[in-house]
């Protein structure tokens, strides 16, 4: 589920479509939340053996740490990469925003957080962009995506978070456990299985 207050733009035909922000929304929001009307597909599914099906799979779905392909049900698979994104996957089932939004602002990922592929190609608009993507990249990026979680999330209390009700009860329940005494985080880390 991605935050009520965002929309579905083209971007140019090189990128495609992507997600913005229609009103300000502030760091520490959780930006999307996993919920029940994702479409989870199994690594043994015989979709991703189907021509007519794993292209549009491997497009669009995130993979998360139980090994599925995620679908979101709405705009939130258009979100882009970027390597300074504006939200950062977190170990709690939602992606939380590390910066404020203004109105117009891009809703952005890294795709190194989503990716079980052993490499990809990464494309932004930033003169340091990476470029390229491996799977080393997940073991030396996740301690700096920690820290931007964490500092979110200290923001996470005083914001508006109309997607707290989609969180899964266990994680919501350690989230409230970290927030109240700060022990007990759930790190990015987590959200890969290697
Ligand atoms: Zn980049």
């Amino acid at each position: 589920m991605q935050h009520p207050n965002t929309e579905l733009k083209f971007v140019n035909p090189e990128v495609g479509y992507g997600v913005f922000a229609t009103q300000f929304i502030p760091a520490g929001t959780i930006i999307y939340a996993r919920c029940s009307l994702d479409i989870a597909i199994s690594p043994s599914s015989p979709l991703l053996a189907d021509p007519a099906y794993r292209d549009l799979i491997l497009k669009y779905a995130y993979t998360n740490s139980d090994g599925n392909y995620i679908i979101c049900w709405d705009i939130g698979k258009y979100v882009n990469h970027c390597c300074h994104a504006s939200a950062v996957s977190t170990g709690y089932g939602f992606d939380i925003a590390v910066r404020d939004l203004q109105p117009g602002d891009e809703i952005t990922n890294d795709y190194a957080q989503f990716s079980f592929d052993e490499e990809m190609d990464l494309v932004c608009h930033f003169p340091d962009c990476r470029k390229k993507f491996t799977r080393q990249d997940f073991g030396r990026l996740h301690p700096y995506w920690d820290e931007q979680v964490k500092a979110a999330l200290k923001k996470f209390p005083q914001v508006p978070q109309p997607l707290q009700p989609y969180l899964e009860p266990h994680a919501a329940s350690d989230l409230q456990h970290y927030l109240a005494t700060g022990e007990g985080y759930r790190s990015v880390r987590n959200l890969r299985p290697w």
